[in-house]
């Protein structure tokens, strides 16, 4: 999902999308000095993997200290990419809360004896990490922290959409790292494509579209390179006719409309059960009233701009398509007035009857859009509709009848689903965050997510010298 930062001079022109106005110009690292870093990262490599676990661990935990008293994080974010302020607290403090995080990170880097024999986990090398715009801070450190636990020196591209952000991360990790264990470099998907393509670089850890996955997965695939991508996706909510209907509408909305609907796992298709339909039409479009958009530093304000003019157009685009094609318009907010030419908002917008055909029915929205569809009732036909995707990230069943929602979450294709719940309100810090199908390739998280940024290697003992 390339956003289309302008780049003038070789510096990345840094926009807010509620004004539309510069905030910086950031430098892209020159292709010809990507040699040079990598070298660095390839020499600081090999002390870094001999640091003892435990020391590493605790350097990061300082490091998100340091992150922790960057008071500019939270603007920062609203800056650059548009989200309310109080969501960008809840990023930046949920960025900073890794104390558990890194609890299971260190017991998943533990030696595992098997009679005389011992497996150890040893580092792959160099590691890139690209990151997505739409969590700015956290999604570097969900990968960052775990290749550079697992002994990896990191080369840090964030988005070219929040390179201030990012570079905010990336200093307040430096003054708990020694020097090139992280590095940070700036540009678009040029910049990526190069690191991914360098012969020294070992592993790529992605987070972003699945397009820009599918791209790494390519060029990665002569070198054999280790990869975690995590990509897009369009989560399916399930609706029973039995459900607790306040939840669910509340839900509906809520995580439609969270981040301005720029979350990989926003809820994106609403399927709600034939004999509660209009009902549930009616309690979602009265909740969605009380969405307003605007500048995501006025406080009233619940849902900001899009990220970019470009992001917009899509929303837009698929909006109309709906419409054309028989969708019903339930609610369609206002936008702040007095926003010049290039600002990027969108109207809270809520569509009934959404179906097979329409644009927005197969393809990543993300954008403040509540997708209603009606369907049967019945378990198979929620199954088969659930999964009727090419992706697989997250998805929720809702109703009171828990052996039957357990039955359909056990057969969607996602790695994550609520039961009752949107996925991310309840999930255990201990599990992985898995994308199935066009939603990833390899995947973060837990012990099982961690292991992928290492490999395991058997030492053999005789039984005599057993450790
Ligand atoms: P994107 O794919 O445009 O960019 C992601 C990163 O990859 C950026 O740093 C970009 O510069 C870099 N990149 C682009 N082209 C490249 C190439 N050819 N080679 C190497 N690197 C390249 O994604 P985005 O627009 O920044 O992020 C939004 C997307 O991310 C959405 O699809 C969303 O669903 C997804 N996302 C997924 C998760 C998850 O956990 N699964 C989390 C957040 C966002």
């Amino acid at each position: 999902m390339v956003q289309g930062v302008p780049i003038v001079d070789g510096y990345l022109i840094n926009k807010n999308p509620s004004t539309g106005k510069v905030i910086s110009k950031v430098p892209c690292t020159p292709l010809d000095e990507l040699d040079t870093i990598v070298e660095r990262s390839v020499v600081a490599q090999v002390a870094w993997a001999q640091t003892p676990t435990e020391t590493r661990i605790q350097m990061l935990r300082d490091g998100l200290l340091a992150l922790a008293r960057t008071e500019s994080l939270a603007a920062t974010i609203v800056a650059e990419m548009g989200k309310p302020l109080a969501q960008a607290f809840e990023e930046a403090e949920f960025a900073v809360d890794k104390g558990e995080f890194l609890d299971i990170l260190q017991a998943s880097l533990a030696p595992k004896q098997f009679g005389s024999s011992v497996v150890v986990r040893q580092a792959l090398g160099v590691v890139t990490v690209l990151s997505p715009w739409n969590y700015p801070a956290d999604e570097i450190l969900l990968l960052a922290l775990p290749a550079l636990a697992s002994g990896n020196t990191v080369i840090l591209k964030p988005s070219e959409v929040a390179p201030e952000t990012g570079k905010l991360v990336a200093q307040a990790l430096q003054t708990a790292l020694p020097p090139n264990v992280l590095q940070l470099v700036q540009g678009d998907g040029a910049v990526g494509a190069h690191l991914v393509n360098h012969k020294a670089v070992n592993m790529i850890a992605m987070t972003g579209s699945s397009a820009t996955g599918k791209k790494i997965l390519q060029a990665a695939a002569p070198a054999l390179k280790r990869l975690v991508l995590e990509l897009g996706g369009k989560d399916p909510m399930v609706v029973f006719g039995d459900a607790d209907l306040d939840k669910a509408a509340a839900d509906a909305v809520e995580y439609s409309l969270s981040n301005t609907g720029q979350v990989c796992c926003s809820i994106e298709r609403i399927y709600v059960d034939m004999s509660v339909y209009e009902d549930f039409q009616q309690r979602v479009a009265a909740l969605a009233v009380e969405y307003k958009v605007g500048d995501g530093m006025d406080r009233a304000v619940k849902v900001g701009p899009l990220v970019s003019i470009m992001q917009r157009d899509i929303v837009k685009k698929h909006v109309e398509d709906a419409l054309e094609k028989g969708a019903k318009l339930l609610h369609q907010s206002s936008v702040p007035e007095s926003t010049g030419e290039d600002s990027s908002f969108y109207p809270v917008t809520v569509l009934a009857d959404v179906a097979e055909g329409m644009l927005m029915y197969r393809e990543e929205t993300f954008g403040p859009v509540v997708a209603l569809t009606p369907f049967d009732g019945t378990e198979e036909t929620a199954i088969q509709l659930a999964n009727d995707t090419e992706y697989g990230l997250a998805s929720c069943v809702y109703s009171k009848d828990l052996e039957k929602a357990r039955r359909v979450a056990s057969r969607i294709n996602a790695g994550q689903v609520g039961i009752n719940c949107y996925a991310l309100e309840n999930m255990n810090v201990a599990c992985p965050w898995v994308g199935h199908k066009s939603s990833g390739f390899g995947f973060h998280s837990g012990q099982e997510g961690f292991h992928n940024f290492s490999v395991p290697k058997s030492l053999i003992f005789t039984p005599e010298e057993s450790p």
